[in-house]
């Protein structure tokens, strides 16, 4: 069927900096996505790692509804009710005294990383702006992110980058404790490496990382955008850690699909952002914070949070038979509902073409580099859905085989 809007017209009006699938959905609900032809779709994806509720949840829906014909925005030369209770709820839950809301994760990063350099120059002198990261890591498209992100290629071509910016191999305690000094303000990790392939921190590389923290004066950032609200079967990611962060980063699933995105941190660091320090015009707007203080609600519960843990265990069990099957992966990953599959020597490159398959044979997966193929659906995906998903991916599996074989 020829649709007025379709996908030529995104290379016709759009700038070519994304390469989208080539169905058009049109309407979520729950787990279940549907096209311009009314073909469904089972969601493994959540819109990555975002949708954390599924599709349209009832809840969100209805409290989405009812701000809107309240009050969508301000700005904040006031403040508003959502946001005070969004910031109490947050400091209830985590670690942390204070809160700044933005609308990505990019935005609470370039807060967490300002923040850490203001308050080490601040407190102790000009010279001490070394921020740590870490090879292939990923925090978000600003300028300032991409440079402390470690993938080159995304901050190539810009120009000259921020300074100061130290990049290590991720989990590699000697190497941690041969960079960091006196001059180091921040060392920044994700729990969990999303994007380069879903790559779990060591817990001793965690604590070693506190440690010399502690040690050398320097902020901890973790940047849970991507492991956070409950991905992991924990709220966030570090509380099975044993080890706090000074500052904490999350999006994503914060909004259950509303963009929103909050940095976190101890009252301590927080002195650092006076009034004119660094701001946004959207940020905390009660919209967005509405939606978000519903899906902490819903999420940090512990029937939910074991839920994910046993979704877990579904995924696994499933990916597991299928592998026994197919021989596609070498590695089966992950914690929670963030699974990623590493793609074996044979297959190198072609976890985006595994996508595709996936998606014709009506399950929307994603992809974590060009070797992992990853899953972050709704955190209460029903296991029926699990079921359907898992068995839909097992004919992509056998289409991408025998696509190979007919090829050779
Ligand atoms: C997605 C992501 C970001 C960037 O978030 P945006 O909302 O796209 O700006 C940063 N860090 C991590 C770990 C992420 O997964």
């Amino acid at each position: 069927m020829a649709h007025e809007l379709n996908r030529h017209t995104f290379d016709a009006v759009m700038v070519p900096n994304y390469a989208p699938g080539a169905v058009i959905p049109v309407r979520g609900e729950g787990s279940h996505i549907w096209d311009q032809d009314g073909r469904s779709y089972i969601d493994f994806a959540g819109g990555i790692a975002v949708n954390s509720l599924g599709h349209c949840h009832p809840e969100l829906v209805k409290v989405l509804t009812d701000q809107a014909n309240k009050l969508w925005h301000l700005s904040n030369v006031w403040t508003n009710e959502p946001a005070l209770k969004l910031a109490q709820q947050l400091c209830q839950m985590t670690f942390a005294d204070k809160v700044y809301f933005a609308n990505s994760g990019a935005e609470a990063n370039e807060a967490a990383l300002k923040l850490a350099r203001r308050y080490a120059v601040d407190k102790y002198s000009a010279d001490k702006h070394q921020i740590i990261a870490f090879d292939n890591a990923f925090h978000g498209r600003t300028f300032f992110t991409v440079s402390v992100g470690g993938q080159p290629k995304y901050s190539e071509g810009f120009g000259p980058v921020p300074e100061g910016i130290s990049h290590l191999p991720f989990n590699d305690i000697q190497a941690l404790e041969k960079a960091i000094s006196h001059h180091t303000c921040a060392v920044i990790m994700e729990p969990i490496q999303g994007e380069a392939g879903i790559l779990p921190a060591d817990p001793d590389f965690i604590r070693r990382a506190r440690e010399l923290c502690n040690q050398y004066n320097a902020l901890l950032i973790f940047d849970e955008i991507q492991t956070g609200v409950g991905r992991t079967g924990e709220l966030y990611a570090y509380m099975r850690t044993g080890v706090k962060p000074d500052i904490l980063t999350t999006a994503k699933a914060l909004g259950g699909g509303f963009p929103i995105g909050a940095m976190l941190c101890t009252d301590e660091v927080a002195q650092a952002m006076v009034v004119g320090t660094h701001g946004s015009t959207y940020g905390g707007n009660p919209l967005g914070c509405r939606i978000a203080s519903r899906v902490l609600e819903l999420v940090n519960d512990r029937d939910l949070l074991d839920g994910v843990r046993e979704r877990h265990l579904m995924f696994m069990d499933g990916l597991d038979e299928l592998n026994d099957r197919h021989h596609l992966f070498s590695d089966i990953r992950g914690h929670g509902l963030l699974i990623g599959c590493q793609l074996n020597d044979q297959w190198q490159g072609q976890a985006r073409d595994l996508l595709v398959h996936a998606q014709d044979a009506g399950v929307m997966v994603l992809i974590a580099g060009p070797n992992v193929l990853r899953f972050a659906p709704s955190l209460i995906i029903p296991p029926d859905d699990i079921h359907t998903g898992l068995e839909r991916l097992g004919q992509a599996m056998v289409q991408f085989l025998h696509t190979r074989t007919e090829e050779a």
